[in-house]
């Protein structure tokens, strides 16, 4: 399916004889170096810091790499290392205008997740003062929450492989001779004829570390298990070249690649193979009976702008009509997420030579909407809080969102499935007062809601996929289990135990004290030979109002009732029948099931008829049975 590389690999060596005349820099952006016992490193994949120099104890002076290409000089990206920082308050003396909060995480322990620095660990523009506790040895700085080469691979790889409708290939090599990959999103149950094709790729320029989570963003939408992702895939074929420049990116380097060549303007004369693959790429598909109709360049901006913006290219360089064509899917974008507001809109004339826009606008005309995306490193639109890479991955989300509206897509054909879930909750066993949590976890769309129950009845307020709480209660213990939901039906996780060890060590598997109404812990069957249903039930009945003949008093507190209360269940049964008859009451506690050796205890009070004694009775008096494993099914 893939056009053969060889043809521009062959005419690639004749121009290479030209761009070695102005070799790129050595890679001296990657340093090791150990300074008062700290070792800064950049000598990994993205990784790139030019020089660091003492200034004083903990004090140093960082010297960002320039990034120098036959169209000038970019400098901004930095990440490196620092081992050995235990304990240490550590000034850095970076230029970082181009972001004025940087990226920390901490490598060991861990490694954590990326984050912002604060406003005191970043407090201007070219000063970063870090203080780590005595546990952390190792952390990692970075301009902007990067991905290098090897990790945008990895996340891409891990939405492909987790879906029957993405394959990655391999396009060719770059001209450092790195893999430079191709995904394409297709639902093959559905023809080929009728699909819209849409083109994405993304970090034409190496530093520009949005356009990465803009594209995973991107594809995890095209590939969600939802009913827009089903919609999306019936009706379109995806191809998103994940990462263009990667000897730039691998390098560290802020915008050109290896050559010192800007990918992004090789639109008339390719001199470098990742252009080429491109190029060699899209006129393949421009060839099918449905071709390329949408293609996103994703890249960043170190301006400071309200918004990320869209490149809308103007008449006279396109028609007018192809200016609205543009505008129809910048509109759907904005309608699609409350992230993006279009309130940086840009424009630009197409130059023949440089953006692939143009590259389409030449050869296709009106036939295929090509807009530059650019996300940028300051704060967002919407609570003023900075970007960060979950930003521009919803970015990435609403932009395949905003196709359904551009192409006005059907509802996709297959109904929706009922939730699944992937991890099921399990048992715990703790001592009172200890914290314990429950979790399941769906995957499945449309969103799902969440319902913890335990013992039959609904938890108040757990209605998310996790429930932590305190286990401050008896009857907290016993049999828990979450039902999800959504619009086509739900499902009802396996059942966890939660086994309380009571003050004298006793493994408590189900308990009810009847402080409150519990009723809906309970199932009742009613039996009665006559007149029935002839029983009464009463869950948190005061006996202290029930006055004893037999004893000349109140019914005491139970033995085992903890603090003395007099609440407990009440049964009766013969109220109502006028005939003598049989009638009985069986309780069965919800959701019990038990294996292995249990005991069951309670305390009970049992009255008898007539007067002291039974004296002055008729016939039978009352009987009770009790045991373990019931089958729950009828009257005793
Ligand atoms: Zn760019």
């Amino acid at each position: 399916m893939n056009p053969k590389p060889t043809l521009y690999r062959w005419l690639l060596s004749a121009a290479l004889v030209l761009v070695a005349l102005h070799p790129a820099a050595a890679q001296s952006n990657k340093l090791t170096a150990t300074l008062d016992g700290i070792t800064f490193d950049s000598s990994y994949d993205n990784g790139s810091l030019a020089a660091i120099s003492k200034l004083a104890l903990n004090e140093y002076d960082a010297t960002l790499y320039t990034d120098t290409g036959e169209k000038g000089t970019a400098e901004y990206w930095f990440r490196f290392t620092m081992s050995g920082v235990a304990g240490r308050t550590i000034t850095i003396h970076l230029d970082h205008t181009h972001n004025p909060v940087p990226f920390l995480r901490v490598l060991d322990p861990g490694p954590g997740a990326w984050r912002r620095m604060t406003a005191n660990e970043a407090p201007d523009n070219s000063t970063l003062t870090l203080s780590f506790d005595t546990n952390t040895t190792t952390v990692e700085l970075a301009f902007f929450e990067p991905l290098g080469y090897t990790e945008t691979l990895a996340a891409v790889t891990n939405l492909t492989a987790a879906s029957p409708y993405a394959i990655l290939t391999t396009l060719g090599q770059s001209f450092e001779n790195r893999d430079l990959h191709l995904v394409t999103v297709n639902n093959p149950d559905y023809p080929d004829a009728g699909k819209h094709r849409v083109w994405v790729h993304t970090r034409v320029h190496a530093g520009e570390i949005t356009s990465t989570h803009t594209m995973l963003g991107f594809l995890s939408q095209v590939l969600a298990n939802s009913a827009t992702g089903r919609r999306l895939r019936e009706y379109v074929t995806f191809h998103i070249v994940p990462q263009v420049n990667v000897d730039g990116i691998h390098r560290g380097h802020t915008r050109w690649d290896a050559q010192g060549i800007d990918i992004e303007s090789e639109w008339c004369n390719i001199r470098v193979p990742e252009a080429a693959l491109l190029k060699g790429q899209v006129d393949f598909l421009m060839t099918q009976s449905n071709p390329i109709s949408v293609a996103l360049n994703l890249h960043s901006t170190r301006g400071n702008f309200t918004d990320s913006f869209f490149f809308k290219h103007l008449s006279p360089s396109v028609s007018v009509a192809f200016e609205g064509i543009q505008q129809n899917y910048i509109d759907a974008v904005d309608a699609a997420t409350p992230l993006f507001d279009n309130l940086s809109a840009q424009t630009s004339q197409l130059n023949p030579c440089t953006f692939i826009e143009s590259y389409f606008w030449n050869n296709w005309g009106e036939s295929v909407m090509a807009l530059t995306e650019e996300g940028h490193y300051y704060r967002r639109i919407t609570d003023n809080a900075w970007t960060d890479g979950a930003h521009y991955r919803e970015i990435g989300r609403a932009m395949a969102r905003g196709l359904v509206t551009y192409y006005d897509l059907p509802p996709s054909s297959e109904p929706d499935p009922a939730p699944t879930l992937v991890t099921q909750p399990s048992s715990r066993i703790l001592a009172l007062g200890q914290p314990f949590s429950f979790s399941a976890s769906s995957t499945s769309a449309p969103p799902v809601a969440y319902q913890w129950w335990v013992n039959g009845e609904p938890v108040t307020g757990a209605t998310s996929a996790t429930y932590t709480s305190l286990l401050t209660n008896v009857t907290q213990a016993g049999a828990y289990a979450v039902v999800a939901t959504n619009s086509f039906g739900s499902v009802t996780s396996s059942l966890a135990r939660l086994v309380l060890i009571d003050g004298s060590g006793t493994p408590i598997a189900f308990a009810d004290d009847f402080e409150a109404n519990s009723a809906n812990r309970w199932t009742e069957l009613g039996g009665f030979t006559s007149g029935g249903p002839d029983y009464s039930s009463d869950y948190s009945f005061d006996y202290d109002t029930y006055f004893s003949a037999f004893l000349g008093a109140p019914i005491p507190s139970a033995p085992n009732s903890a603090g003395a209360t007099t609440h407990g269940l009440k049964l009766t049964v013969n109220d109502n029948d006028p005939v003598g008859a049989l009638a009985a009451v069986s309780l069965f506690p919800k959701w019990q099931s038990y294996e292995a050796t249990h005991a069951l205890k309670f305390d009970m009070w049992i009255n008898y008829p007539g007067g002291a004694g039974g004296s002055g009775a008729s016939g039978t008096t009352e009987n009770a049975f009790f045991g373990l494993n019931h089958s729950g099914e009828h009257v005793v």
